[in-house]
């Protein structure tokens, strides 16, 4: 019984799909390519919408210059002074020591800290500082070479930086450290601050010839360039030297005692 009652079902459906075949009609649809019955726009490039993180940057303040050096960094040899052959070690960081004193407090030169925040204000995005304050033995550790010996990251007036996201385009970020001269009072007007000139001397170590003007020193160091124990990173990277104390009214130059016995230190 219950094999007759299969048969007779698959005869059926085999039957209903005869009838559906002799009844079904099929027809052809003919447009060309661009005939569309809805109108499809061209694609547009939509910017993503920015992440929770991205958009409130912390600004940066003289704690972000606290020395790079820490005791777990290997000694390195003093290649500039291979006659004494001793291995030369970094600092105890700066959890033990401190930044520079600038007008009795500890602190870089203020112009660093407002040109860095400018930049970031303008850009949005992150300003990396590589190398802010280096005591003279971070200092000695990040660059034994003697040209290096004066550098004035040691007095809180040199910053080596540069932007996330822009890795690639430093001379962009060197043209708004420029423009922030040009915008912002009081130096907005005043030619010796709006004016960059070009540094000619061979003494700079890089090939792009820096850029000055009354207050700083800008210095653009390619990839193959000024790479040291604190920037050892693949980017092009942008320095800026502090050349006047605006407050002051006096030259910034390098000083061994300001160097070497200005800064909190065991
Ligand atoms: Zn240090």
């Amino acid at each position: 019984m219950a094999l007759i009652l299969f048969g007779c079902s698959g005869i059926e459906q085999s039957e209903n799909e005869k009838v559906r075949r002799r009844n079904c009609k099929g027809e052809y649809i003919y447009r060309n390519h661009d005939e569309n019955v809805i109108a499809v726009p061209p694609p547009a490039h939509l910017p993503r919408p920015p992440y929770p993180w991205e958009g409130n940057l912390p600004r940066i303040t003289k704690e972000f210059f606290r020395c790079k050096g820490s005791p777990a960094n290997p000694p390195i040899m003093d290649k500039s002074d291979l006659a004494a052959l001793v291995p030369c070690t970094d600092c105890e960081g700066s959890t033990r020591h401190g930044l520079p004193i600038l007008r009795g407090q500890q602190s870089v030169y203020p112009i660093l800290l407002d040109l860095l925040n400018y930049v970031q204000k303008t850009t949005a995005k992150r300003v990396i500082i590589t190398s802010g304050h280096r005591c003279p033995v971070h200092n000695k550790y990040v660059d034994p070479a003697k040209e290096n010996q004066y550098s004035k990251h040691q007095i809180g007036a040199e910053v080596d930086f540069y932007v996330q996201d822009m890795e690639r385009r430093p001379m962009e970020i060197i043209q708004l450290l420029m423009e922030y001269f040009r915008q912002t009072r009081p130096y907005k007007g005043v030619k010796e601050y709006e004016e960059f000139l070009r540094y000619d001397k061979p003494d700079a170590r890089v090939t792009t010839k820096p850029w000055y003007n009354k207050e700083i020193f800008i210095k653009y160091h390619s990839p193959s360039e000024g790479r040291n124990a604190d920037n050892r990173h693949p980017y092009p990277y942008i320095s800026v030297q502090v050349r006047y104390d605006r407050e002051a009214k006096e030259r910034v130059v390098y000083d061994w005692k300001r160097a070497n016995l200005g800064y909190p230190h065991d």
